[in-house]
This record gives C-alpha cells, structure tokens and sequence, in this order.
C-alpha cells in the first residue's frame, strides 16, 4: 500500500550503511519517521528533494512497520533561508522545540501551515535582507513557537496578571510558565519567574493578537530579545516537564 503526504523534512540520521531515518512533519498525519533504504547509495536526485526544511510530495510504501520512502518530489525549497547562516541557527532552534514538543503521527494542518509560513518569511527575509536581519529571524522564530505552543494548547495570558488579575503596570514584571502567564511586581515574591520589562509584554501582546501570518517586521531591541527567548524556554521547559 501507498500513501502520499505533503510533507517538510526536518532532521535525518544515517543508519547501517546505505540507509537513512528521515523525520517528516506531514500534512496528513503529523510527524512521520521512515527510513530510506540504500538512498546513501543512489545518484542524489531523490535525497536532494528531502534535504532539512525542504517541502515536497513523498510517497511512502507501507509493508509492515514504519514502511519505506520511495519517492519524493521537491515543491518548495526555500533557497535562500537554508544557504542563510543566520537563519539556519534560527530554524535549528525551532526545528529541536518542534521535535521535542510534537508527538508522532498525530496531524494537525494547523501546525503544517504554520510551519510552512514560518519557513516562507524565514526565506524572504534571507532573501530580502535589512537592517537588523538577524533580529527580525529571532523575533519571526519566537513568534512561530509561541503560536506553536499555543495551538498545542499551551497559551499564556500576557493582557494581565496571572495571580491577582489586576491589571499590569509598566514596571518590570516577571513570567512564569508554570503559572499561567505574566506576573505582576506585588505577586513577584515566592514565584520563580523570568523578570520581563513592559516593552516585552508589549512583544507577547503583539504576538498573540495577531496571526502569525500577519505579523511583519518589527523594531526590537536587544534586551526584549533576550527577554523573548527567556520566555520561550520557560515556556519550553514548562511544556517539557
Ligand atoms: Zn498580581
């Protein structure tokens, strides 16, 4: 038996001497693992249509377990973000939380396209290029893991404080995952929390009221970028646990 899924490659391991495990985060059915059997040993032209991050159509042959792939054809192959040093230290940062956070075979097209639109605004912006290049790629990728967290159920509320649900004031606030969201400065004591500055509460905001594909480039400084990223590994490891 045959299926084919629209899928996006994300990682690949050698195995025994001519075959190689490719993971897949498929349209049909979520994350996929199949092996490749002497593909080591072919001309390149199929590995070349499954490099990391490439979206294409694979067929898969089902015998008895995982199966086996025995076609693939190139759709999209986001050029200029995977020759992109920058934004491939972005997409790798992405592709590992992606891995750790996702649960095989289990589809959502949700998540397919978010992350086929995450990967097409990684391309344009290597492509484009701008000032503050490298910027734009982190805010882009903590934006898609906030919406990849949310959409697998894991949101946070950013539009007050968790614990008392007063309203924020613009002081230096903290996050705490564990406890649902932004804290506020009187409920700071005895919660361990990430300390986050107003204009990083701003950035959340911004990123949850938007879609992801809506959201263009924006002006963040280096202290909210790193107060994003602390969030988002809060949030990671909260997921995680
Ligand atoms: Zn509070």
């Amino acid at each position: 038996m045959k299926h084919n899924y629209h899928a996006i490659t994300l990682q690949k391991y050698d195995i025994g001497e001519m075959d190689r495990l490719y993971t897949f985060y498929t349209r049909e059915n979520g994350l996929v693992r199949v092996p490749a059997r002497s593909i080591r040993k072919m001309s390149a032209k199929l590995p070349m249509q499954v490099e990391d991050f490439v979206f294409s159509h694979i067929t898969v042959a089902q015998n008895y377990g995982r199966g086996t792939l025995t076609g693939a054809v190139a759709e999209e192959y986001f050029v200029d973000a995977r020759a992109d040093y920058d934004a491939l230290v972005c997409m790798d940062i992405a592709r590992n939380v992606f891995l750790t956070i996702m649960d095989e075979n289990d589809s959502n097209a949700e998540v397919f396209d978010l992350l086929m639109e995450y990967l097409h605004k990684m391309n344009v912006l290597a492509h484009d290029g701008c000032n503050h290049v490298v910027a734009q790629m982190q805010w882009i990728t903590h934006a898609f893991l906030i919406h990849l967290f949310v959409l697998e159920g894991y949101a946070f509320d950013a539009s007050r404080c968790c614990v008392c649900k007063q309203s924020l004031e613009q002081k230096r606030n903290g996050f705490s995952a564990h406890r649902g969201g932004v804290v506020c400065e009187r409920c700071l004591p005895g919660h361990n929390c990430c300390r986050v500055d107003p204009d990083t509460v701003k950035a959340l905001r911004v990123i949850q009221t938007n879609k992801f594909s809506t959201l263009t480039k924006v002006m963040i400084h280096a202290v909210v970028q790193k107060q994003m990223r602390m969030v988002v590994g809060d949030i990671e490891r909260w997921v995680m646990r």
